[in-house]
C-alpha cells in the first residue's frame, strides 16, 4: 500500500506542481514574509488543548489520517458541533490562494474526519487571520474529486521524481521557492544548441 500523502503536499500540489515536487521531492525550503506569518498563525492555531463555547468544542492541532482515501495530516481547528459532528478550520495568514489550492486542502481534512468520527462533513471553514473572517467551503463532489486527484498527482511526482516545468505566472509572485525554483531562467535549448557559441550557421 502506498504511503499517505501529507495534506500540506496536496496544498503544494495544487498551487504549483513543481512547487510540491522542489519540497516534497527535492527537499527545499525557504520563508518568504508570507510564510514566515503563515508559521507564527499555525503555531499560535497549533497551541493545543480543548476549549468549549456555546456548545462547540475547540480541538487544536488534531492528527487526521484517512485509510481510505491514503491522506494525513494535521487539521489547525476542528470544532465539534453540539451533536458531535466535527467541521475543521484552517488558519490562513496570507490571501486566497490561487487555483483552490486552500479549499482542496481543506476538503481532504474533511475526509479524513469523516472517515475517523464516521460523520458527514457537508462544509468547512477558512479563516484568514488578517481580515479576522472565515468564510465557509462546501465540499462539493466537484472539490471531493479535485482532492482525490490532487493526491494522485502528488503520487506521481514521488514515483517519478521529475522536477515539473515552472508555472512562469503570477503564482511565482506568491511563491516562497522564487529563488531556488528560478521560474524564468532561460532552460530547454533545442538538442545540440549552444547558447555560449558565437558562430551564426549553427554548424560544426
Ligand atoms: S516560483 Fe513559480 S514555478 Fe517555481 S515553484 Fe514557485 S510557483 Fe512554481
Amino acid at each position: 500500500m502506498d504511503d499517505p500523502v501529507s495534506l500540506s503536499a496536496l496544498q503544494h500540489f495544487v498551487f504549483c506542481p513543481r512547487q510540491c515536487a522542489l519540497i516534497h521531492v527535492e527537499g527545499v525550503w525557504a520563508d518568504n514574509s508570507q510564510t514566515a506569518r503563515g508559521h507564527q498563525t499555525h503555531e499560535r492555531a497549533h497551541g493545543g488543548g480543548t476549549e468549549v463555547r456555546d456548545g462547540v468544542r475547540t480541538l487544536r492541532a488534531l492528527p487526521l489520517v484517512s485509510r481510505q482515501h491514503g491522506l494525513a495530516g494535521v487539521a489547525d481547528v476542528v470544532e465539534l458541533l453540539p451533536d458531535g459532528s466535527p467541521r475543521p478550520v484552517e488558519y490562513k495568514s496570507g490571501k486566497a490562494k490561487p487555483r483552490l489550492a486552500d479549499e482542496v486542502q481543506l476538503c481532504a481534512q474533511a475526509l479524513c474526519l469523516e472517515e475517523m468520527f464516521g460523520a458527514d462533513i457537508p462544509e468547512g471553514f477558512i479563516y484568514h487571520v488578517a481580515s479576522r473572517g472565515r468564510r465557509e467551503v462546501a465540499f462539493t463532489l466537484e472539490l471531493r474529486g479535485a482532492v482525490l486527484d490532487a493526491r494522485d498527482g502528488v503520487r506521481a511526482l514521488l514515483r517519478g521524481g521529475v522536477l515539473p516545468a515552472p508555472a512562469a505566472d503570477d503564482r511565482c509572485r506568491l511563491c516562497s521557492l522564487y529563488d531556488e525554483c528560478e521560474p524564468f531562467a532561460p532552460r530547454d535549448f533545442p538538442a545540440g544548441y549552444d547558447p555560449f557559441s558565437t558562430r551564426m550557421d549553427g554548424g560544426s
